[in-house]
């Protein structure tokens, strides 16, 4: 695949399955979902990314890139009555 070819990547949330501390769903409060109470850093690192619980201070996952080079979209939906367009 060369560096021209468009690859779509939606926007839109498309998660099937969610990451969640373990820890968190041990502790969730009544009236809270495990999305609701998560409270994660989600950033890249020298080798890829990670996921971290900042509630307990620990990793959740941390995906090794292997030097590879992946392609993203880092635009979001517009929404009604949103003055800044992405
Ligand atoms: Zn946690």
């Amino acid at each position: 695949m060369s560096r021209d070819e468009v690859i779509d990547i939606p926007n839109t949330k498309e998660i099937e399955a969610y990451m969640h501390c373990n820890r968190c769903l041990t502790e969730i409060p009544l009236g809270e979902s495990p999305e609701s109470y998560a409270r994660l850093s989600i950033g890249f690192t020298p080798i890829g990314i990670q996921v971290w619980c900042v509630r307990h201070d620990a990793n959740i996952l941390h995906v090794h890139f292997e030097g590879q080079r992946h392609p993203s979209n880092q635009t979001r939906q517009r929404q009604t009555g949103d003055p800044t367009l992405c």
